[in-house]
């Protein structure tokens, strides 16, 4: 039988998240939530989604539109063996009580703090902590890219130290409000929230960070430095990297310069929305000194935790063991593969 899934709070990572599970052999998505009757309720049950209004008061609303509904989220739940929860930062720990009361297991997102579950997920570093737990929360995009590069790097050379620099975009593409225009904004109390984050994943590594945000929607930059345990050479971190999973080596040279050419690139490749859920590392510019490693990556906001709820619904309801083998199965039905 399948794992019946249900999505509250169908806005960026909420539809992105719904189509993916929809895609899986193992899990079905039996409804998803909206506040309010608009483009995005329209779509959902365009998609086959069943909709569900997230408040018993907001039914009459989407009446009005002319949106047919399928209950409200108590009815939703009452159908689920698990719930994402892609509410806004900090809505989700209002809706604990609620899927506690009802018996079902719950993934939160990176907006709320790591305490709201007491787990934190990235499906290449951390799998198995999740193994049957009731509530886990799947880490902002920022931390997600980091792990993604970082857990391997540890993994294959070691890493005595690092320090990240972030260089954020100001708001989703979507959004009515955001960052300033023509300004770029450091964040002032460091080190920032990043470092402790990956640590909530990655305990051991030593990581400070630092971030600015900037008048951009597209993408989030790192500018990475690493001390590595020993010396290494460009070629075998090229290596680990090359083989590592929702790591994608692009270039310069091969004229994806820019976060705008990513992006481009992924509206190319035909991905769903023009959406890059691998996090682009620039191979060339990659220069290793010694034991000194210095790289960037950037991350598309939007899409890189997508297949993370995925594996984390594998994890928390015991469907596959393997890490390995759930990212495999995940990145094949989502075109995601290398
Ligand atoms: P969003 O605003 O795009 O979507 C949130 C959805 O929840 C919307 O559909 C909204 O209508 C709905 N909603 C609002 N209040 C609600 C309520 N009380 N009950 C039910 N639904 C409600 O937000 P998002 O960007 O998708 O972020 C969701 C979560 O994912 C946050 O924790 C965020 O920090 C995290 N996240 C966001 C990004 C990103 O860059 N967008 C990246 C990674 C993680």
């Amino acid at each position: 039988m399948k794992i019946r899934v249900g999505v509250n709070g169908f806005g960026t990572i909420g539809k992105r998240a719904a189509w993916a599970v929809s895609k899986q052999d193992d899990m079905e998505v039996v409804g998803v939530t909206k506040t309010r009757p608009s483009f995005e309720a329209r779509n959902a049950i365009k998609e086959g989604f069943p909709l569900f209004a997230a408040c018993a008061e907001d039914v009459t609303e989407f009446d009005k539109a002319g949106i047919k509904t399928s209950g409200t989220l108590d009815d939703l739940i009452s159908k689920c063996d698990i719930v994402i929860d892609t509410t806004p930062g900090g809505v989700g720990a209002d809706y604990k009580p609620k899927y506690e009361k009802a018996g079902v297991k719950a993934i939160f997102q990176g907006g709320e703090d790591h305490s709201i579950a007491g787990i934190s997920f990235n499906a290449i570093a951390n799998y198995h902590e999740s193994w049957g737990a009731s509530f886990v929360r799947v880490v902002s995009c920022n931390t997600t890219g980091l792990c993604r590069t970082l857990y391997p790097l540890d993994k294959a050379i070691g890493i005595q130290r690092v320090i990240a620099s972030l260089v954020r975009r100001g708001a989703d593409p979507g959004d009515k409000k955001g960052s300033m225009l023509n300004s770029i904004e450091p964040a002032l109390k460091l080190p920032t929230h990043h470092g402790p984050d990956v640590q909530t994943i990655m305990p051991w590594l030593k990581i400070q960070t630092m971030a600015v945000v900037t008048p951009t929607t597209l993408m989030h930059v790192h500018c990475i430095a690493v001390d590595l345990k020993r010396e290494a050479k460009e070629d075998e971190v090229l290596g680990v990297l090359s083989k590592s999973p929702r790591v994608r080596l692009i270039s310069g040279k091969d004229g994806v310069r820019s976060t705008g050419q990513i992006m481009e690139l992924a509206r190319d490749m035909g991905n769903l929305r023009g959406d890059m859920m691998d996090i682009c590392v620039w191979k060339d510019g990659i220069k290793v000194t010694g034991n000194q490693m210095f790289y960037y990556q950037a991350i598309h906001q939007e899409s890189d935790v997508v297949p993370e709820n995925v594996d984390c619904i594998r994890a928390m309801c015991k469907l596959e063991q393997d890490p390995l083998k759930s990212i495999a199965k995940t990145d094949k039905a989502i075109g995601l593969a290398k």
